[in-house]
């Protein structure tokens, strides 16, 4: 599904991939995020003299949880990619990351790069809502649905002396 066969490339010129990846689909396996719908994938595949350009976009949307009250938040990504499969470089040269090698014979196999650029792209501080209250540092209670009874003077405790002296005086 994500493959080019560079045999068909170098007759054609050009080749489409258009897929979509589902969220149960063996290309999720080893990545720590859970798809929320298909991974849309628009790209095409061009022969550039001795290298192949693959360029195009990705769209997805993943299940996140809320960086202050942890809540599940809907995240999408809208991700355009462009890589560079360059002849005659091998595995584990000196390349930037979009670069990679282009195989001599057979396909390529989109799946890793297009993995990474997901992972890369998928954003980390998600929030459920503006100005999210989160969770209470004492007790846990999710701020924004519940009113919880710890009071300042039990979550800051380094005061307790002091107003002990003053009720004493
Ligand atoms: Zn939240
Ligand atoms: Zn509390």
């Amino acid at each position: 599904m994500l493959h080019v066969d560079l045999n068909r490339l170098q007759r054609e010129g050009r080749a489409r991939i258009d897929a979509e990846v589902g969220p149960g689909d063996a290309f999720w396996r080893d990545a720590e995020l859970k798809p929320h719908s298909p991974l849309e994938v628009r790209l095409e595949a061009q022969q550039a003299g001795p290298d192949v350009v693959v360029r195009g976009q990705l769209r997805g949307q993943f299940e996140l949880s809320c960086r202050r009250c942890l809540e599940p938040v809907v995240g999408g990504i809208d991700e355009e990619v462009g890589l560079l499969y360059r002849a005659g470089t091998e595995v584990g040269e000196d390349e930037p990351a979009d670069v990679l090698p282009l195989p001599r014979v057979g396909s390529l196999d989109l799946a890793d790069p297009l993995r990474e650029l997901v992972l890369l792209a998928v954003p980390k501080y998600v929030y459920c809502r503006e100005g999210c209250k989160g969770l209470c540092p004492g007790c846990g209670t999710n701020l924004n649905e519940a009113v919880c009874r710890c009071t300042s003077e039990d979550v800051d405790d380094r005061w307790a002396p002091l107003r002990q002296l003053k009720v004493d005086e």
